[in-house]
């Protein structure tokens, strides 16, 4: 027995808004998934850098006590030996034993003074670098919505919003979201927004 459906535009027109229902409850799942995966992914990378941080400078300072430990006596035994008829002894000891453990010292604290202070991290990049890299206008890499007198206004690059609450200060050129609160200047956007280290952001910035 064949039914017929008197109403059969009808049930396409249900069928039609349960499918745009669907789709904007997916697009709405998918857009709130990705807010949460963003923050949560941001909150583990700073605690990761943190962290390893930490346990760096920790493995660090160890290793730099370690040396000295032993350079000591090295030291107080090449002091009592200068001068005397064991003066060949010293200098041995000075440069086989004393020389290649101070150079290793030297390495360890490099790496601490970096660690403590990056901006003096990497060779390449000098004061001048950094200073022209932070000068360099913050909206060239954003996508602005509006402008005030003193701040231009953009969507947060942290995560996705409908009216934007991240700005750029024209002062200072540093940006910050009233939504999430993040804060930075143009090398902090530029590590942000290509995932940059520090030193790759400078350079990235001054286009070299
Ligand atoms: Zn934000």
């Amino acid at each position: 027995m064949k039914i017929v459906n008197p109403q059969i535009g009808d049930q396409d027109w249900i069928i039609e808004q349960a499918y745009l229902k669907n789709l904007e409850l997916q697009t709405d799942y998918r857009k709130k998934l990705k807010e949460v995966t963003n923050d949560f992914v941001q909150d583990v990378i700073d605690e990761d850098r943190g962290w390893v941080k930490g346990r760096r400078l920790e493995y660090l300072n160890s290793k730099a006590k370690e040396y000295k430990e032993l350079l000591s006596p090295l030291s107080g035994l090449v002091d009592k030996l200068k001068g005397t008829t064991l003066q060949w002894l010293a200098e041995s000891i000075q440069e086989n034993q004393a020389v290649p453990i101070m150079k290793k010292l030297k390495t360890v604290e490099l790496e601490i003074e970096g660690w403590i202070n990056p901006v003096r991290n990497g060779e390449q990049l000098s004061r001048e670098d950094i200073d022209r890299a932070r000068e360099e206008d913050a909206t060239q890499y954003l996508d602005i919505k509006s402008w005030d007198s003193d701040k231009a206004w953009a969507s947060c690059i942290f995560h996705e919003e409908k009216n934007p609450s991240f700005c750029v200060y024209k002062d200072s050129n540093r940006y910050h979201c009233f939504s999430c609160n993040k804060n930075g200047d143009t090398i902090d956007l530029v590590m942000e927004l290509y995932n940059k280290n520090f030193k790759d952001a400078v350079n990235f910035i001054l286009k070299r």
